[in-house]
């Protein structure tokens, strides 16, 4: 990969669609995924001694501890650097100021060559709470499609209850409710200041997205922003 391959961090509330914009990303530019939620709640149904030590934190929405998640951002960075792809997403992660600080070392000791840009998601909170409460996952660990029962939705699945891709049934994630969702939100807010802080202090310029407008408009926005053509 060289500096035209790009690192994008996607920073932003629950519910505010970083997994949807990053399926558009995947699916039309070809770019790789990495959400940190996904490879735990992963761990978690294969029940693997660490998805069993971290099932209790994520549903009761607190964070996964920073060595742990450093460790596997840096395994799978390296697997995808040594693959090559033209753009890599880091979804929900960093998330708080040690991993920023983590990655910002990775990248500046190993991973000089690409050219990491953060991205910040921007949406109300209500707004988020409405989209959660509305929300569905695909069931099937290696899946896990996200879906909206949102009325004018885009994301509605074709079939009640049934994931488009896969056919696995849907059904809420364990941390989507109402109580927990707020606590998720007001966790993210003290670390988003933090971590936009840090990134205007080493000088990297921080990309804001609208994110309360339609997936297909913010995926043309975030082309824009990205430069991408
Ligand atoms: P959302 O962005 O909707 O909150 P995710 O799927 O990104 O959901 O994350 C779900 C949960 O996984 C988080 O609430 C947290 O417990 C854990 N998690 C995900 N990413 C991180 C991270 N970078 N650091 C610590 N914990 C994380």
């Amino acid at each position: 990969m060289s500096r035209e391959h790009r690192v994008a961090l996607f920073i932003g509330p629950p519910g505010a669609g970083k997994g949807s914009l990053s399926e558009y990303c995947k699916r039309e530019l070809g770019w790789k995924q990495l959400s940190t939620g996904n490879l735990l709640r992963r761990h978690i149904s294969e029940q693997t001694e660490l998805g069993k030590h971290i099932d209790l934190i994520i549903k009761s929405g607190k964070l996964v501890s920073d060595e742990l998640i450093n460790t596997m951002v840096e395994q799978w960075l390296r697997e995808v650097y040594s693959q090559g792809c033209t753009g890599v997403i880091l979804d929900g992660y960093p998330r708080t100021i040690a991993q920023a600080k983590a990655l910002n070392t990775l990248f500046e000791r190993d991973l000089k060559a690409l050219q990491l840009n953060v991205v910040r998601f921007l949406v109300d909170d209500q707004v988020a709470i409405d989209r959660i409460s509305a929300r569905f996952i695909c069931i099937n660990k290696d899946c896990q499609a996200v879906y909206s029962g949102l009325k004018h939705s885009s994301m509605r699945p074709k079939e009640d209850m049934a994931c488009d891709k896969c056919q696995s049934p849907i059904g809420k994630r364990k941390d989507d409710h109402e109580s927990v969702v707020k606590d998720r939100l007001s966790m993210y807010r003290k670390h988003e200041s933090d971590l936009l802080h840090f990134y205007q202090k080493i000088g990297l310029k921080v990309i804001e997205c609208d994110a309360g407008q339609s997936m297909g408009n913010l995926f043309n926005e975030f082309k824009t922003l990205m430069n991408i053509h």
